[in-house]
């Protein structure tokens, strides 16, 4: 069955509160998802054990809904069922193109330092796919090339798939990694449009690259929206509670009053005014 049109996701991660870049987040993706006709799955990207709380994960879904953003389905979780990943690396294996790994971001640094650059390109600097060895780490050999799309925000784009060696499916801890799990994600929740932040673009190549040698065989549509950044030009992070829309809801603070600072800060509208969720997501439509 063919996917709807605009199938996206909202996908945090359980690792703190959300913040205003979330929210600004949050603004794209239903707004582009509305404007396409389409729907919005609410995804919990906990497949980092380590850093998943499972009161951010509550916390999430309250702050979420407080500032007016309802998923049309979901949530639902990764680490609800780990057979899609483990059936995905499963495949790839198959193929030849999964191998264990034992270099640590301490080998690669020493291989740059030795160097003078950075290694780039498939492979990694141990060569553990020649080596043929049990490492700890799961790497897949996505090839070399690169990836080019159409980026409804940014434009065209076109990038080396592997930028910093065979990216890592496991991570030597044992759980799935981000790039591998989205990817997996993606494909079997029939996702058609990627929105999400630009600190994420340097993930795109390699993703494509990696949903095509899962089976999929068209790439979701992608868009990379700008990030909200600190006075100092700093991304914003989950450590900052100036920006947390729990803390900044417990000091009083009104969800359109959020909206509007968040939708000002990437320039959606001129200048911050409170703005109702089903209101900036009207922004997005545009007039036949
Ligand atoms: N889980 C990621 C995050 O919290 C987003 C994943 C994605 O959109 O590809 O930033």
């Amino acid at each position: 069955m063919a996917a709807p049109p605009g199938r996206t996701r909202f996908a945090p991660a359980p690792t703190g509160y959300l913040h205003l870049g979330h929210a600004a987040s949050a603004i794209f993706v239903w707004g582009m998802a509305r404007a396409a006709g389409g729907s919005v799955l609410l995804r919990i990207e906990d497949h980092d054990r380590l850093r998943t709380r499972p009161g951010y994960d509550a916390a999430i879904l309250e702050d979420l809904a407080w500032l007016g953003f309802a998923p049309d389905a979901g949530p639902v979780r990764q680490s609800e069922d780990g057979t899609p990943y483990s059936a995905a690396a499963a495949g790839l294996q198959d193929e030849g193109l999964v191998y264990g790994c034992d270099c640590s971001r301490t080998t690669f640094e020493r291989w740059a330092a030795e160097r003078g650059k950075a290694w780039r390109g498939p492979g990694c600097p141990g060569a553990c796919r020649q080596r043929a060895i049990d490492g700890p780490t799961l790497r897949v050999a996505l090839g070399g090339g690169s990836e080019s799309w159409m980026d409804a925000l940014v434009g065209p784009c076109t990038d080396a798939v592997a930028s910093h060696g065979d990216p890592p499916i496991r991570a030597r801890e044992g759980n799935w990694t981000y790039f591998f799990s989205v990817v997996v994600d993606d494909l079997r929740q029939e996702i058609d449009l990627v929105v999400r932040g630009r600190d994420l673009l340097g993930a795109t190549a390699a993703q494509i690259r990696l949903g095509r040698l899962l089976g999929r065989a068209r790439p979701a549509s992608f868009a990379h929206h700008p990030l909200v950044r600190r006075p100092d030009g700093r991304k914003l992070s989950k450590a900052d509670s100036d920006t947390s829309v729990r803390d900044l809801r417990a000091s009083g603070r009104a969800a359109d009053e959020l909206i509007g600072e968040s939708a000002a800060a990437v320039g959606l509208i001129r200048t911050r005014r409170p703005i109702a969720a089903d209101q900036v997501m009207r922004l997005f439509h545009t007039d036949p």
